[in-house]
This record gives structure tokens, C-alpha cells and sequence, in this order.
């Protein structure tokens, strides 16, 4: 979706939807409506998106067993939504952070395993490459966890976001099962 013009001849102020002036995330694509704010520096976003994201995080902070939970899901699912451009951090980025949900969503693994191969991937990050990003980031963005009310819907809103997300980049599981099994025997 592009941005409508604010242009008095082309769109009267009648047509601006209540709520202002939407447009799409960059990185994740959820549709939000225009904000001023801050981002992070290389995973992309818009600021409604990352701003979206601060609300969600605090939520989880504020709750020691959603924070549990699926703390560790929802710091992983946002990164690799938001990939950003190749850069060395950002290749990293994604490479880590699709590894540990792969461990969280294939493995079985638990968000202490999780972490711990995010930490080992870092130490060896050098053997990693760029994946090029899906074209679509799946149905599902921080919008829909933003929209839960409560924890267990937050909980299972993360879960589905997730899914969607590590769905989204099926065309690079192969490489990213290999990067696990390479970490864990480096
Ligand atoms: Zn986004």
C-alpha cells in the first residue's frame, strides 16, 4: 500500500481515514498509522511498527511468565521481520535470530538453548552470508500481538507470529538447519 498524498487537491481532508495517514512497514509490511519516532539503527521498520514493538516488549517485561514464555520468541520473530539491508551486523542479525527460532520451533529447544546458540553463533559469525529476504513476511506482524488483550492471547498471538514468520522464510530452512549443526559442533 503506498501513502496517500496529503495534497489538498488530491486528497481532501474528508478522505483521510479517522486515525490519520497509514502506511506499511518496510521490514514486516503491518499497516499502521503514520507516526513520528524513533527506529533501531539496522532493523528496518517504520516507526509506528517499532513503536508497536516497545508496547509489546513492555508488556512482556512487565509479566515474569509471559516474559518466560515467549520473551525470547517474540525478540527473534521481530528481527528476522525487519532484516534490514546486508550489512555485517544485519547479516548476523538474521542469521542468529532465524537459527534460534529454528532451535525454538524445530528443535524443541527452550529459550536458554536458544540464546545459547545466539551467542555462539555471534562468536562465529564470519561463516555466515546473506540470505536474501521473502518477499512477503507472512500474514501476521507485531500489529496482531499489539491487538491482544491479556496474556494468554498475547502468548498465542506470538506463537502464530512466529510460525508465519519462520514459514515466510521456508526457501532458506536447509541453509539455516545447517547453520545450527555447524554452531553446535564448532
Ligand atoms: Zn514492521
Amino acid at each position: 500500500m503506498t501513502t496517500p498524498s496529503r495534497g489538498p487537491d488530491l486528497t481532501p481532508a474528508s478522505a483521510v481515514p479517522p486515525g490519520g495517514v497509514s502506511s506499511a512497514c518496510a521490514g514486516c509490511g503491518a499497516i499502521l498509522p503514520e507516526a513520528d519516532g524513533p527506529t533501531h539503527r539496522y532493523l528496518e521498520s517504520s516507526a509506528a511498527c517499532w513503536s508497536t514493538y516497545g508496547e509489546v516488549l513492555a508488556r512482556e517485561y512487565g509479566d515474569p511468565g509471559l516474559f518466560r514464555r515467549v520473551h525470547r520468541l517474540t525478540v527473534d520473530v521481530y528481527a528476522v521481520q525487519h532484516p534490514g539491508r546486508p550489512s555485517a551486523q544485519a547479516i548476523q542479525s538474521v542469521a542468529v535470530h532465524l537459527m534460534s527460532l529454528c532451535a525454538l520451533l524445530e528443535g524443541g529447544s527452550g529459550a536458554e538453548g536458544a540464546s545459547k546458540l545466539i551467542r555462539e553463533g555471534v562468536r562465529v559469525k564470519r561463516r555466515f552470508v546473506w540470505l536474501q529476504p521473502p518477499q512477503s513476511m507472512g500474514p501476521l506482524t507485531v500489529a496482531d500481538v499489539g491487538k491482544a488483550r491479556g496474556p494468554a492471547e498475547h502468548e498465542r498471538a506470538v506463537r502464530d507470529w512466529a510460525s508465519s514468520a519462520w514459514h515466510a522464510w521456508a526457501p532458506h530452512h536447509a541453509t539455516v538447519r545447517q547453520w545450527c549443526s555447524d554452531v553446535r559442533r564448532a
